[in-house]
């Protein structure tokens, strides 16, 4: 009937006018690549997208930490327990599934069999990272000294900068730039244990912690109205994005031979991951329809296709989520703002595809051991990577010098990389998603728990 359209079209608008964006974006980005435009002109044409970016990056830092800072201290320690546990559990099962994933389609497909191809590195002396030296780091940046300084730049972010300055050294400065993203870094890891630990400390404080709790609630609730507004603007800013990027990449003709199969690769590992193995988990754990939940995330998902970034999604992701499918907001305050930072299942499934092609194209065999040496290390790197584009080639330098590959056959794979960072980003965040519906599935009886007491508290109040 009309009504039902009219009211199925007002639920559905942005989900709408975010899918044509991207529809517009594809078409007009192929209507100007004839032109050949210069790098400056492709740059002015994607400053609206430019501002999309922008927007979101300028919310991450408070919505992180009013964020999680509400959502820890308004749960007793039982219920935020347990929850931490099931999110943790569920982190690390998906991530080491994904991990599996890549390494049998790998080995199935085989896309570095036969003789190198592939341009020969040209990047030269890289310096090795050590993997010890790599997981300090991941340890230390749980740690900021400088809680001030943790806000505006991460050091893993400066690392990458050197890096990719060293992987494509002929290229200018001005396409680095954009690749670090660290203009709008913060040291994510090192504020989420932060406002963790500042969140059940103030929740035990009982009367005296009112004020903080409530400054930080009101402050988290004023940061989702913003979001609320970007909203309006993010259908214009991933158009620009998308046509940016069409416009920018290089010819597809020369993806050929190794590097298509490679690529083809990590694609089938993240379809099977993201379309059939995450949703059946969801499916098992909840008994609800996994994709009806899928739909109701179609914004943030797009969002994360267009910025490749899963910090920056986090906004959209939040407000798809509590608005979409309900998900009680104790529980998307709590898992998301650490999902979006430690939960990366596409990372993970990319670097151990990676890293074995780089092995397939050295003909080097993997023996057991060495590939179990992948499986761990590439989990490890998809903690340690930043939900920014890119974060996981560079940390990938670790799942390379784990078993003596290569790591300036990174540049070996670059050219896709901005496309296949895009497809797992996506990945990540429906991953985070699908966990944050998982873990409130699993915690129902506590968040009951609680708001009886709530409810109780109230009466004798009365
Ligand atoms: N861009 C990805 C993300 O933000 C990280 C990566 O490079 O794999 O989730």
């Amino acid at each position: 009937s009309k009504a039902s359209v009219k009211g199925f079209l007002k639920r559905n608008l942005f989900v709408l006018f975010t899918i044509a964006a991207v529809a517009l974006g594809i078409i007009l980005g192929f209507a100007l690549r004839p032109y050949n435009l210069s790098l400056r002109e492709i740059k002015y044409f994607s400053f609206p997208g430019e501002l999309l970016m922008r927007m979101l990056k300028m919310l991450v830092l408070p919505l992180i930490v009013s964020s999680l800072i509400t959502g820890i201290s308004s749960l007793d320690s039982k219920a935020s327990g347990k929850m931490g546990l099931h999110a943790v559990v569920y982190y690390m099962v998906t991530t080491v599934i994904a991990v599996f994933i890549g390494i049998v389609i790998v080995v199935i497909i085989q896309p570095g069999k036969g003789s190198r191809d592939s341009p020969v590195a040209n990047g030269g002396n890289i310096e090795p990272v050590q993997a010890t030296d790599a997981f300090l780091d991941l340890i230390r940046n749980m740690f900021p000294p400088n809680l001030v300084e943790a806000c505006f730049i991460q050091k893993t972010t400066v690392r990458i900068d050197l890096c990719v300055k060293r992987f494509r050294p002929q290229e200018t400065v001005e396409e680095v730039v954009p690749v670090s993203g660290s203009s709008g870094g913060v040291n994510a890891l090192g504020l989420v244990v932060f406002s963790m630990c500042f969140g059940l400390v103030i929740g035990n404080m009982k009367q005296q912690g009112q004020a903080l709790r409530e400054f930080f609630d009101c402050l988290n609730e004023a940061i989702m109205r913003l979001v609320a507004i970007i909203i309006w603007y993010a259908p214009v800013g991933i158009l620009f994005l998308i046509a940016g990027k069409i416009v920018e990449m290089k010819d597809l003709a020369e993806v050929g031979g190794q590097l298509g199969m490679y690529t083809v690769s990590v694609i089938v590992g993240l379809l099977i991951h993201g379309l059939f193995v995450l949703p059946m988990l969801y499916f098992l754990v909840t008994r609800k329809n996994p994709y009806s939940f899928i739909g109701g995330l179609l914004q943030a998902l797009i969002t994360a296709l267009g910025t490749s970034s899963s910090s920056a999604t986090l906004p959209i992701t939040f407000r798809c989520l509590e608005e979409n499918n309900h998900v009680d907001k104790r529980v998307t305050r709590f898992v998301l703002p650490v999902g979006a930072t430690i939960n990366m299942d596409g990372t993970a499934l990319y670097e151990a595809v990676a890293a074995i092609f780089i092995a397939q194209v050295n003909g080097m065999e993997l023996n057991f051991g060495q590939i179990l040496t992948i499986s761990i290390t590439a989990t490890a790197a998809s903690i340690g990577a930043a939900g920014i584009p890119q974060a996981g080639l560079v940390t990938m330098v670790i799942v390379l010098t784990s078993v003596g590959l290569p790591t300036e056959d990174i540049t070996l794979i670059i050219a896709v990389d901005w496309f296949l960072d895009r497809l797992r980003t996506t990945t990540n965040v429906l991953g985070d998603s699908l966990g944050a519906g998982i873990v409130e599935h699993l915690s129902r009886k506590e968040l009951q728990n609680q708001d009886a007491e709530v409810r109780n508290s109230v009466i004798e109040e009365n």
